[in-house]
């Protein structure tokens, strides 16, 4: 053992002080006392030491404390495995010894032993060994895997995925034993002369007394066939020198960190001696954490995150519940250190207060100050803060939102009905009936096939039924999809009716399946949706809660919209409340006409409590987190860091979540959010398209229908194509006439395309016939 060469060695305590003239006869280690000679070393052996046992150098331990406590002590441990173990564990178990300043080198294969993983404070003193099985090797991971599955009835020890230093060297040894045998065998089939009796194996007795069986007459072939053995083996290359000794092997060096977790520093080989390896973590965890002492944790009464417990006598930390009352228990039990909970005096987050010592109040005031240890709360991180204290991870992701009352709700109105479709339809569809009924009587009356020939006893009449006032029967009816006796006989027509039928098919049947809903459901109307119409309007008053978070984000803002509404609400300093408590009041009993300003979380918990009367609305203004804070350069810093990045990863911060906010949930499933909208314009566009195309489609083919009549006509009537067309056009424009006494059907038909003069010859001329 040795110790810091300013120091003294503990009186006494039977010692031996090494010095330029010791010359240890007996140890293993003379070489390495020899070469840590002062002009060499920073340092100077100054006490070996024969223990008998772990308790008995750990009572050597403590004298050198005792005597020393703030000094450098390296510690060489040259012992077995289990005296080395308890050693170690029951300094780090000792709350009288210093941990920081110990280094331990272990001698020994220590480093390959399990060791307790519940002793979290292992990393607490350095200790620095060898390693000699490297479970990182392939060939040891198959022995591991198979290791596992083995009986434990059969095969003591196994089942685990771990093998001592120990048993790895038994198990190398018996399978070289094995190689070496085999070998033999191969190379000299009759080694030990089984076939021929000859020179049968004769065996060794235990009695060394007798000479003649001292020297076994197969151990030299035996050990020969060893030494040549070369193989890989759980603790590395086995492969032996000339006189027997292993060669080409290595041994990990290996530092034991946090929750007895093993690095790999360097690499020690018998040819190239040690050598470092880049370590593998960089970030030092602090260690000097005192268990023994009680924390002071900071926090203040904000639901869900501290409450006090109603009806109870508890004391202590018993007194309160919430989330931060949890996190703080979990965080405390994963540090292994005590708490005292203890509400912040001044009931604030932390703002900058020159009149307070530290130039701050509120919990960042106590912890800047020293008056606390840390800070459990829903305490924003931000980068004024984090100037005067530090932050862990956050442990809690939020972002400032907006808080009014729930609007009463609509009741559907008289003329609901209307709602299902938009205003712009309504006025799109009023517009396609009159278009439609338009189109339906022009094609009418320019297509032939639209005109009939009424004959009575006392006169024949070409007429059409598609007047405009039938017209818009016709649209009508179609419609409201009732049956009417008026059908178009043209193609052109009927392109119309088909046009118009489909649009009113689409349009109604939307109307129908939109109609349900609009007559159940009871709208809500708020009057703000977003961050945008509060900002844009003074009617609707806006605030923040005091030395908060919130207020210097406003504040500091360079966005022009919430630059515009610190301007707002610094003009009128009514608007800040003191606790949230007093803004969601406000909220509450304000009808509407105050808004208020609040983290997320805050805001979807008050949401689901009674009376259920307050929503959040829009999104997130920013993106923030609630931190668990420390003063600045608190020892406690990296652990805590690690406790909240581990418990999330665990699911305990969600598990937290969801016990305080959503199981408590006082207020049912709002459905209202589901709003239904009436359908637009652009819902339908398509079947508008379709109609318009349908008129126009339908005007060609008359236009078409037309034209053909008349070359029809014309040429019958040995006429010009003009004449028939004009006559045609004539008769469209005025409707049909009376016509007299006509008879033949056939010719009636014919007649109804000519002019009357035309039309009086052509039925003088058929009566001359008759
Ligand atoms: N959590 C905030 C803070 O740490 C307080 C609440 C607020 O400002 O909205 O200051």
């Amino acid at each position: 053992m040795c110790q810091d060469s300013q120091s003294n060695p503990p009186p006494g305590y039977s010692q031996v002080k090494v010095s330029r003239a010791f010359t240890p006869s007996d140890s293993g280690h003379q070489e390495i006392f020899q070469s840590l000679r002062p002009a060499r070393a920073s340092f100077q052996i100054q006490v070996v030491r024969r223990v008998e046992s772990a308790l008995d150098a750990l009572n050597f331990l403590k004298g050198v404390e005792k005597n020393n406590r703030w000094s450098k002590k390296f510690v060489v441990l040259d012992c077995g495995t289990e005296m080395a173990k308890n050693l170690i564990i029951g300094h780090v178990r000792d709350v009288q010894m210093g941990r920081r300043n110990y280094h331990y080198l272990l001698s020994g294969l220590v480093m390959d032993e399990r060791w307790e993983e519940d002793v979290k404070e292992f990393g607490a003193v350095n200790i620095t060994g060898f390693r000699i099985v490297d479970t990182t090797r392939p060939y040891v991971r198959d022995f591991l895997m198979n290791w596992m599955t083995l009986d434990t009835n059969l095969f003591p020890g196994a089942g685990s995925n771990y093998i001592s230093a120990q048993s790895a060297l038994i198990y190398d040894a018996v399978t070289v034993v094995a190689e070496a045998l085999t070998k033999l065998k191969r190379k000299k089939l009759d080694a030990f002369g089984e076939s021929t009796g000859l020179s049968a194996p004769r065996g060794m007795g235990c009695d060394t007394t007798d000479s003649d069986q001292s020297v076994w007459e197969h151990g030299e072939k035996i050990t020969r066939f060893m030494r040549k053995v070369e193989m890989e083996g759980l603790t590395g290359n086995i492969s032996f020198t000339d006189e027997g000794k292993r060669r080409d092997y290595s041994l990990d060096v290996v530092e034991m960190t946090y929750n007895s977790e093993t690095i790999k520093i360097g690499t020690w080989t018998d040819s190239g001696g040690f050598s470092t390896v880049p370590i593998k973590y960089t970030r030092p965890v602090s260690h000097r954490i005192l268990t023994n002492k009680t924390y002071i944790v900071t926090s203040i009464l904000e639901k869900p995150f501290l409450m006090l417990k109603k009806d109870t006598n508890a004391t202590g930390n018993g007194r309160f519940e919430g989330y931060a009352k949890d996190l703080a228990d979990l965080v405390a039990s994963y540090l292994n250190v005590n708490y005292t909970l203890q509400v912040v005096k001044d009931q604030t987050y932390g703002a900058m207060d020159e009149s307070k010592e530290g130039g701050w109040n509120g919990m960042v005031g106590e912890l800047v100050r020293k008056e606390a240890d840390i800070a459990i709360a829903p305490l924003t991180i931000t980068s004024s803060r984090e100037r005067v204290i530090d932050f862990t991870k956050p442990f809690m992701t939020l972002g400032i939102s907006i808080m009014i009352k729930k609007p009463v709700k609509e009741k559907p109105g008289v003329f609901s009905f209307m709602s299902p479709l938009s205003q712009e339809i309504w006025t799109c569809v009023v517009f396609a009936y009159f278009g439609v009924s338009i189109v339906l009587f022009l094609v009418s009356r320019f297509s032939p096939y639209e005109w009939k020939v009424i004959e009575t006893c006392t006169k024949s009449s070409v007429t059409n039924d598609f007047t405009i006032c039938n017209s818009l029967w016709f649209s009508l009816g179609s419609f409201m999809h009732q049956g009417i006796d008026l059908c178009p006989r043209s193609l052109s027509g009927r392109i119309v009716g088909s046009a118009w039928w489909f649009f009113t098919l689409i349009i109604i049947s939307s109307y129908t399946a939109n109609l349900a809903a609009f007559l159940t459901v009871e709208r809500m109307v708020t009057p703000i949706k977003s961050v945008d119409d509060l900002a844009k309007q003074t009617e609707v008053e806006y605030g923040t809660r005091e030395g908060g978070s919130s207020k210097e984000f406003f504040e500091r803002s360079k966005i022009s919209v919430y630059s515009r509404m610190w301007e707002f609400m610094s003009s009128r300093r009514h608007v800040f409340t003191s606790s949230y408590a007093e803004g969601i009041e406000r909220v509450r009993t304000s009808k509407g006409k105050y808004a208020f300003l609040l983290e997320s979380v805050k805001n979807d918990y008050v949401n689901e409590q009674l009376p259920c009367d307050t929503m959040k609305i829009g999104q997130n203004l920013n993106s923030n987190g609630y931190g668990v804070a420390t003063p600045i350069g608190s020892p406690l810093k990296e652990r805590l860091n690690l406790a909240i990045l581990s418990l999330k990863e665990s699911g305990d911060l969600a598990r937290l979540k969801n016990k305080w906010w959503y199981d408590r949930s006082e207020c049912s499933k709002d459905t209202l959010t589901a709003q239904t909208n009436a359908l637009t314009l652009s819902n339908v566009a398509g079947i508008f398209y379709i109609l318009t195309g349908g008129l126009v489609l339908s005007m060609v083919v008359a236009l078409m229908e037309f034209c053909y009549k008349s070359k029809m006509d014309a040429t019958r009537a040995k006429l010009s194509l003009t004449d028939a067309m004009k006559a045609k056009a004539r008769l469209s424009i005025t409707g049909g006439k009376d016509l007299d006494n006509g008879r033949n059907q056939r010719s009636l038909h014919e007649m109804q395309w000519m002019t009357p003069g035309l039309q009086r010859n052509y039925i003088q001329g058929t009566s001359k016939r008759t």
